[in-house]
């Protein structure tokens, strides 16, 4: 169905999700009613969380509705805070940053710091006045002090390294070095950046490339069992007829510090498994009559006021306080301010006519409160959970 956004779950006994689910709500974008769908089975697949941050390599859509909607129907989450931050997102746009993909370091690429780009490039000219060969720009680099592998540590060391330095620097961007590196190789391997890279006049080979963290991935998410079946918030079972695969998931194959390349993989393999599920235990078809959305009346509804300020102020918050590195006081901070956006929220939605704005940005926050509640009663620095707090 285009232009069809699921709103929220409809539980087989309304409060008890271990009698599973037998439809969804969804809000038609057209004609802007709220339709009921029947179904005996569903399967969410509604991806990642990433509008959560400004800085995200994710799609407009990625709004965690899914983890959301399975949570008010009594679904239980695993490893919220564990988020995956891409070290090189690039720093120039105001859209959705485009990835420097890690191969590009892979090749020799290296990153600096404005320090280091000068003590580097003095020391080129140097030794092009000297005669000999100028130094590889890898002994410039500040990510050295963060790992003995510098800009070619893991995602999450990298990623830590750049946000510290912009914090103390108070710069916007580290910069990612490939003028030392062969032109032509870089042009064959890398033709579609290049193409991207264009746009801005910016050249492999040539130009520093700046590039910064931008939110990518969450490795948490619903907790699902083998065959992608939501658990239940008390543990105790699992959410009938209700699966979930892809980011929307948290099946434990990440671990705590997902692995670049991985999760089309994982979202594959429990896509089977839930597809296989079904087919050999086929569910008992719904044949009550469902209950109409909001059918225990509410208040009349009403156009809501513009909430783009709302959703700036959830993702400035998030992203200055449940970012890459986090501690207590800030995360504390942060639970404050959104209960406090989350009221607000609340009244609006249950005396509004529904947009895709408002779900979303209902969903959003409670996703927010889901991940700031795991950062907080975490007692370990683990993957890519880093509170300074803990250290
Ligand atoms: C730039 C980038 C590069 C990546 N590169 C790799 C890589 O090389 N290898 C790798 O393994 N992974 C990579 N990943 C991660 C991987 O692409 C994602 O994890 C994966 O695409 C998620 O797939 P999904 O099906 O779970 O969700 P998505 O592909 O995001 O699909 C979710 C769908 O659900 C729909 N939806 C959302 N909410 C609702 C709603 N309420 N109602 C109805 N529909 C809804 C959306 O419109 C969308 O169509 C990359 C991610 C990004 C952002």
């Amino acid at each position: 169905m285009k232009n069809t956004l699921a709103v929220d779950l409809i539980q087989r006994q309304h409060g008890k999700p271990e009698d599973g689910i037998c439809g969804v709500w969804c809000f038609d974008q057209t004609t802007k009613e709220v339709i009921t769908l029947s179904a005996d089975a569903i399967v969410i697949a509604t991806g990642g969380v990433g509008q959560l941050w400004a800085k995200t390599t994710n799609p407009s859509v990625a709004t965690g509705d899914g983890v959301a909607m399975a949570y008010r129907s009594g679904a239980a989450v695993k490893d919220m805070a564990f988020i995956q931050f891409h070290p090189t997102a690039l720093a120039i746009e105001n859209g959705r940053p485009f990835l420097i993909t890690e191969a590009l370091r892979g090749e020799g690429g290296v990153i600096l710091d404005y320090e280091g780009l000068k003590s580097w490039q003095e020391e080129c000219k140097h030794s092009f006045t000297k005669g000999i060969e100028p130094p590889s720009p890898d002994k410039f680099s500040f990510t050295l002090a963060f790992s003995d592998l510098g800009s070619m540590a893991t995602r999450d060391i990298v990623a830590r390294a750049i946000d510290q330095n912009l914090k103390q620097t108070g710069n916007k961007y580290a910069f990612l070095v490939t003028s030392h590196l062969d032109k032509d190789m870089l042009m064959n391997s890398f033709p579609n950046m290049q193409n991207h890279l264009d746009k801005y006049n910016l050249k492999l080979g040539y130009d520093d490339l700046p590039v910064s963290p931008a939110a990518h991935y969450i490795v948490g998410g619903l907790d699902v069992d083998d065959f992608g079946r939501p658990r239940t918030k008390d543990g105790q079972g699992i959410i009938e007829h209700l699966y979930a695969i892809g980011e929307v998931a948290c099946t434990g194959m990440h671990g705590a510090n997902r692995l670049a390349s991985n999760s089309l993989l994982e979202a594959v393999v429990f896509a089977d498994k839930a597809a296989t599920h079904i087919i050999n235990n086929p569910p008992k078809s719904v044949t009550h009559e469902l209950p109409e959305w909001r059918a225990d009346g509410l208040d009349i509804l009403t156009e809501h006021s513009p909430i783009v300020n709302d959703l700036a102020m959830l993702k400035d918050t998030m992203s200055s306080e449940v970012g890459i590195v986090r501690n207590n006081g800030r995360l504390n901070r942060a639970a404050r301010r959104i209960k406090l956006l989350e009221k607000e929220i609340d009244i609006i939605w249950k005396s509004s006519i529904p947009s895709r704005q408002i779900v979303e940005l209902r969903n959003l926050i409670q996703v927010a409160n889901l991940v700031i509640e795991d950062a907080l009663l975490r007692t370990e620095n683990r993957g890519l959970h880093f509170n300074t707090d803990l250290v």
